[in-house]
């Protein structure tokens, strides 16, 4: 697939692109639910990168992660984080490793101890995760549950306990394609796994005492995990905590107490810089649900597919959708159609099944368009 070439010789770094000018014009829409599409832009400025950082005759990979280039970029991302999200004072933004999954147990570790209770809504597999791994933290009350509905809505009338150090929620469901559209009235601050919809819209951060997204759904290529985490969250938990676990020593080393994933981290700034001059959080929403209300009306509409999951809870980042009854057979033609057609990256989770459509800030309108026309195509050729 990744055809094109990059020459790189010690003098000159020259480029080319494949014979479809990848890059310039994408042949393939990206449909996967991540590691995911990013914007050709970024792509394209991180090969150059790659082969030869801003004409160094070094590539970026080669450069000390304390060295004066990358101290830039991580300051810039720092920056353009806060900026774009609107970070009051007292927030501090880290760049670590092990992805969303290990934040399930390294939230609890630093937040929790033992006795103390945090409340978690269970809203599917990566919320299930969640609460599995904290329970060998603390007291961890499960307060709402749409598990015996397939996880095909957000739960909404709930109880948070006061005695609750934190109320754990996932923001976007990946899998199932539910999305929460309003953050729960919580009287504990809230930790959010926002990793696949993360930068997707606006919100206001106040009620949030923790933020956490794997890169690799919306922001750049796996390997790094955007931590955001309030200063007042800390320092309250009795265990030890080795360095590599202790937010508070990410905070004071400014996430290089090690060596930082400086490629991961790189090509989420030149994301953030793109977002930026896309037009920010609000472009994003606005691009989102326009994309998001073509797919979806044409799911209500169309005789052969039906969505899973409750309309108003309708995710904006991950659409699902199946194939009514009648038709189920048809759904490894259409499939195949998807790939013959250059759109990949359809294949629902094993499960929900049918089809699952990520249109994650990066996807053009367009390729939605083109999805949205097959579905038409298939329907009036049957
Ligand atoms: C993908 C995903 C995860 C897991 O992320 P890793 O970086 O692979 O650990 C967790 N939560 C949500 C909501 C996800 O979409």
């Amino acid at each position: 697939m990744s055809s094109y070439n990059v020459v790189n010789n010690p003098y000159f770094c020259t480029y080319k692109f494949d014979r479809f000018s990848r890059f310039t014009v994408m042949k393939q829409h990206n449909f996967s639910a991540g590691p995911a599409i990013l914007p050709a832009s970024v792509l394209k400025e991180a090969s150059r990168a790659v082969a030869n950082y801003e004409g160094m005759g070094l590539s970026l990979l080669e450069l000390s992660h304390r060295g004066p280039e990358f101290m830039a970029i991580l300051e810039e991302a720092n920056a353009l984080m806060k900026e774009i999200i609107g970070l009051p004072e007292g927030y501090h933004v880290l760049w670590l490793t092990g992805g969303a999954s290990t934040q399930f147990y390294q939230v609890p570790y630093n937040l929790l101890n033992e006795g103390e209770t945090a409340a978690y809504t269970d809203t599917g597999v990566w919320a299930n995760k969640a609460i599995k791994e904290a329970k060998a933290f603390g007291n961890i009350e499960v307060v709402a549950s749409s598990k015996e509905v397939n996880y095909s809505q957000i739960p909404k009338k709930y109880k948070i306990p006061k005695n609750a150090k934190y109320l754990h929620v996932t923001s976007n469901n990946t899998i199932y394609g539910t999305q929460l559209h309003k953050f729960p009235q919580s009287p504990a601050p809230i930790v959010c796994d926002m990793s696949s919809d993360f930068l997707s819209r606006p919100f206001d951060p106040g009620p949030f005492g923790l933020i956490y997204a794997g890169a690799q759904k919306n922001l750049g290529p796996a390997g790094v995990t955007v931590v955001i985490v309030r200063e007042d969250m800390l320092g309250t938990v009795q265990r030890h905590l080795p360095s590599m676990l202790d937010y508070r020593v990410s905070i004071q080393e400014d996430s290089m107490y090690n060596t930082p994933p400086v490629f991961p981290i790189y090509v989420s700034m030149l994301t953030l810089r793109w977002i930026k001059k896309s037009g920010g959080l609000k472009a994003m929403q606005r691009k989102a649900r326009s994309k998001a209300s073509l797919l979806y009306d044409e799911i209500d509409r169309n005789p052969l597919f039906r969505g899973t999951v409750a309309k108003e809870d309708r995710s904006m980042m991950n659409a699902c959708f199946v194939m009514q009854e009648q038709y189920a057979p048809l759904e490894k033609e259409f499939l195949k159609l998807c790939e013959g057609n250059g759109l990949v990256g359809l294949k629902g989770h094993r499960s929900v099944g049918g089809f699952r459509a990520s249109l994650y800030n990066a996807m053009p309108k367009s390729s939605v368009a083109v999805l949205v026309d097959l579905m038409r195509d298939f329907a009036a050729s049957k």
